[in-house]
């Protein structure tokens, strides 16, 4: 087995060279004559070293080193070629890319030494080598383009994504110029000019930037990119290194997404002026139909007998109850939710949270629900009590749906400062931590299936917040899953005595 240790060298030489064989001992020694093939001989040994002997006249020792020198790439061989001592010969060996030179009248002494200079240089070129081969790869395995720049505007770095993104191999880009090459024409004057102001010390690069470049196929591409001047020792200047991120895509996913949402604006606002539109035409006929049938209910029109009365009061209950139907859709508008006049008078929670439970007296009876009531002496508030009983229905309503039969509702009001409270506790199913936020968005419901199997829109909370606020008070919720939940509604008290609804004091929500 050769020992990997030992140096070896080839000797292109055809004569006896005894002598120098027993110089070159402690090497391994593969010799050759100067042919054809003389090339992959070398390649398929790999020495450390040629030694060229002149055994061929000068001209064909030198067309051999050229030829080795040509082929062995970015990787170093050194060569020593002999010569004739005579001062052009070697003057013309070093010419032709050889290393060293050893003359007849070199003793082992002196070829040694030259033998042992040249392959620490090697080997420190060799290891050298190494660590940028190394280096290559590591930027190589990056999915960022990687690029260096000198202060030639030349390309001397580009890694392997630059090379994938760009279209070009490697060593095509490497000694480009990059601004010339890889820039679109429209702004490589402009790009120009900031870099050279930037290799000038004028300013510091923007630290992250968005520019195009340009693929072999003429393609532009979004690149964000993050520049950092080089400089060497003594600060000056060297180029930049830069990395990019290949945003194409990514800015056109962006941009696609503006225009989405440009266009669910645009269908917003239609759906608004919708809303809007079609609860104002429902609720002008609806006022006059529960108007005429309260006014027939009450005999004003004329003597009426009771099964009359009895189809009267249905009409106008149900009248009320699409009335509710029509303020779902006013809320919904956000546009016309803002609009909402509150006429505001002085109003006794209590006596709203009687009439509310006294009409859902039927619903507590059918699914068995025990209700309890604890209501304390308080101050009145000021409110549009058409409005806040709705928000009273829609969270007892609420609290009946959610509980199941034979479970336990409790209502109950107290003063807390300068306000009161009314709270509505249930032991029903509750609601998840992560979703009790949300339950006073529009449309929300809990989950999916909460439409198939409770009804409603999603929207009765929603509603009854934008209620609440509009009496510059608070609904708040506590609920545990599968144990119950709590809504609490605070209203300031009524502190100004002839805070009636006048014209000055129409308040708007929000
Ligand atoms: P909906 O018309 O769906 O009842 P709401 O806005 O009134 O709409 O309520 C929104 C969602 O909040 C409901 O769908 C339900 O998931 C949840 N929710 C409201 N009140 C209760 C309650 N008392 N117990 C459990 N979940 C509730």
């Amino acid at each position: 087995m050769l020992d990997e240790k030992i140096p070896s060298i080839v000797l292109l030489s055809s004569k006896n060279n005894e002598h120098l064989l027993e110089y070159l001992a402690s090497y391994r020694v593969l010799q050759a004559e100067p042919k054809e093939d003389t090339i992959s001989f070398i390649e398929n040994n790999a020495p450390s070293i040629v030694i060229i002997d002149n055994t061929e006249t000068e001209e064909v020792n030198y067309r051999i080193c050229r030829e080795i020198k040509q082929n062995t790439g970015d990787r170093y061989l050194p060569i020593i070629m002999f010569t004739k001592t005579d001062r052009e010969c070697i003057r013309a060996a070093l010419k032709e890319d050889a290393d060293d030179f050893i003359t007849d009248k070199s003793d082992d002494l002196e070829i040694l030494t030259r033998i042992n200079s040249l392959l620490q240089i090697k080997t420190l070129y060799d290891k050298l080598a190494k660590e940028r081969d190394q280096a290559q790869t590591y930027i190589d395995v990056a999915q960022t383009l990687i690029g260096v720049v000198d202060r030639d505007l030349k390309v001397v770095l580009a890694n392997k994504k630059s090379s994938e993104v760009l279209g070009y191999p490697q060593e095509e880009i490497i000694g480009q110029k990059w601004f010339d090459v890889f820039l679109p024409e429209r702004i490589r004057d402009m790009i120009k000019t900031g870099y050279n102001m930037v290799l000038e010390g004028e300013i510091e690069p923007p630290e992250f930037s968005e520019k195009p470049i340009l693929t072999r196929t003429g393609e532009e591409r979004l690149v964000f990119w993050h520049d950092v001047v080089l400089k060497d020792d003594q600060g000056g200047i060297m180029g930049t290194i830069s990395s990019g991120e290949d945003i194409t895509e990514k800015k056109q996913a962006e941009m696609a997404l503006v225009e989405a949402n440009k266009e669910l604006q645009e269908l917003d606002k239609m759906r608004n002026e919708f809303l809007a539109n079609i609860s104002k035409e429902l609720q002008m006929p609806l006022a006059s139909i529960k108007g005429f049938s309260n006014l027939l209910a009450r005999g004003e029109y004329g003597e009426i007998n009771s099964k009359q009365r009895d189809a009267l009061l249905t009409i106008t209950r149900n009248c009320d109850r699409l009335q509710k139907h029509v303020n779902v859709l006013l809320y919904a508008s956000e546009d016309c939710s803002q609009n909402v006049i509150y006429y505001f008078e002085a109003t006794d929670i209590n006596s709203l949270l009687n009439k509310t439970l006294d009409e859902l007296k039927i619903n507590f009876a059918k699914y068995n629900l025990t209700l309890e009531i604890n209501l304390e002496d308080i101050p009145q508030v000021n409110a549009d009590e058409t409005q806040l009983k709705n928000v009273i229905f829609q969270i007892l309503d609420n609290a009946i749906k959610f509980t199941p039969a034979n479970g336990k509702i409790k209502v109950s009001t107290s003063r807390t400062g300068k306000y009161v409270e009314m709270k509505i506790r249930d032991s029903g199913i509750g609601i998840a931590k992560d979703k009790v936020e949300n339950i006073f968005k529009s449309f929300y419901q809990v989950d999916g299936s909460t439409r198939r199997k409770y009804g409603g829109t999603g929207i009765g909370l929603y509603i009854c917040k934008k209620i609440v606020e509009g009496h510059k008070g608070k609904i708040l919720v506590e609920s545990v899953k599968g144990k119950g939940s709590e809504f609490t509604v605070q209203l300031p008290i009524r502190t100004q005595p002839d805070d009636y609804t006048t014209t000055e004091n129409l308040a708007v929500a929000n």
